[in-house]
């Protein structure tokens, strides 16, 4: 593979570009956009990366937000408020593994190096059409690798989360990742137990969601050795890993098809609480479904689960595949499932003679459990005949 002469710059950017030019500053396109487009891939999102410093920046767009000021980096809004990412070239002077100290008024080939991967690591200039790729990143693209910039044990050792995007990189393009990169990556695994668990949960998030065989995936981040810190509740086992394929991209369904214990482990990645009851009952309900042919099992399976029915039908096992289209019966026919569904309410049951405090909640339960088994049942008069 070899450059092309020119990449098709979106107007938008291409005008921010060249008011930073005009300006006096050095401007080039790099990172996720331009891999993409040599990849041939569409990804009209350039990031431009510029020796203005972020105070310059700002002052000569007069729309601007300050993503990531700290380490440089200015969202410019156009025309559109569509906010494109302009970061002065940077270099990072002092690393703990999860965050840096960046220092500014360095050049083009600095920015390039403190990159984490040689394929993300290309500049383009918009106007001059010039290529700059100090590491063969166009190389490694056509070579399908994934490979450091530099001293692979060091770049891991600056920020851990870099192991992570490593996996999801090569899972998503089908990238071999380089040898002495991938032996680096397991030596230094343990020192993703550093990272937050926000930084990781969105690295596996995007994983998901990107990866071309979700199971390539989820074997990377099991030999590298990072499932064992992260996503202990995933195991060891891989039996059930070819349906992972077949499933939809949903991270928080994915996540709790994989875990043996869903609810903890959606918790250790600090999923919100809405997440983490969702990953609890497919833990819960996953082995308990009804028969297909029992019409009253599904109503109280349906009433039981809630809102989890659906989440819990993608899931199937494949020999109970008659079940999605009993259920859709049944729920064509709108049955009562809830208390709120009942013909009664529990002033009613008051009115009718029972004592106020739990034994009307009590009653509508049983009532309920009447209404789950012949659906006929939900009327007034039946319903006050039990009482
Ligand atoms: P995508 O957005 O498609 O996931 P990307 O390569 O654009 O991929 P971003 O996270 O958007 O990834 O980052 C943009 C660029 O910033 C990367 O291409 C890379 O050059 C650099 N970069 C991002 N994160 C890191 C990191 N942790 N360490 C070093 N460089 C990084
Ligand atoms: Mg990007």
């Amino acid at each position: 593979m070899t450059f092309p002469a020119k990449l098709p710059i979106p107007s938008e950017v291409l005008k921010i570009a060249k008011k930073l030019e005009d300006a006096g500053f050095e401007t080039w396109c790099v990172g996720g956009a331009i891999r993409d487009n040599l990849l041939g891939l569409e990804n009209h999102d350039f990031d431009l990366t510029t020796s203005a410093p972020p105070a310059e920046v700002q002052k000569i767009f007069r729309r601007t937000v300050p993503v990531g000021i700290e380490h440089g980096t200015v969202a410019v809004l156009d025309a559109t408020n569509q906010p494109h990412e302009v970061t002065t070239f940077r270099k990072d002077i002092q690393t703990d593994g999860r965050h840096a100290v960046v220092e500014f008024g360095v050049s083009l080939m600095d920015d390039l190096a403190r990159r984490d991967f040689t394929i993300n690591a290309i500049a383009y200039h918009p106007i001059r059409h010039e290529w700059r790729d100090p590491f063969q990143g166009e190389q490694d693209l056509a070579k399908k690798l994934i490979r450091s910039v530099g001293d692979p044990n060091w770049r891991f050792q600056e920020d851990y989360l870099r192991i992570l995007r490593a996996l999801r990189f090569s899972a998503r393009f089908e990238f071999r990742i380089q040898a002495g990169t991938l032996e680096a990556a397991k030596a230094n695994a343990q020192g993703l137990a550093q990272l937050s668990a926000e930084r990781v949960r969105d690295e596996w998030f995007k994983g998901i969601q990107t990866a071309k065989k979700l199971s390539k995936l989820v074997t990377l981040w099991r030999d590298v050795g990072a499932t064992r810190i992260w996503l202990p509740e995933m195991g060891a086992g891989s039996g059930e890993l070819g349906a992972v394929d077949t499933l939809p991209r949903d991270p928080v369904l994915i996540t709790a098809y994989l875990a043996k214990d869903p609810a903890s482990l959606l918790t250790r990645l600090k999923c919100s609480n809405k997440d983490i009851e969702r990953g609890r009952a497919i833990g819960l309900w996953r082995d308990k479904y009804p028969d297909a042919k029992d019409a009253t099992g599904i109503r109280r399976w349906l009433a039981a689960v809630g809102e989890h029915a659906d989440d819990l039908l993608v899931l199937l096992p494949a020999p109970r595949s008659a079940l999605p289209h009993a259920v859709e019966k049944i729920r064509a026919a709108h049955p009562p499932l809830a208390l709120k569904d009942l013909a009664v309410k529990g002033d009613d049951l008051i009115a009718a003679g029972v004592r106020p405090g739990p034994d009307v909640g009590e009653t509508l339960g049983r009532l309920l459990e009447e209404v789950l088994d012949d659906p006929s049942r939900n009327t007034r008069e039946y319903l006050l005949s039990r009482v």
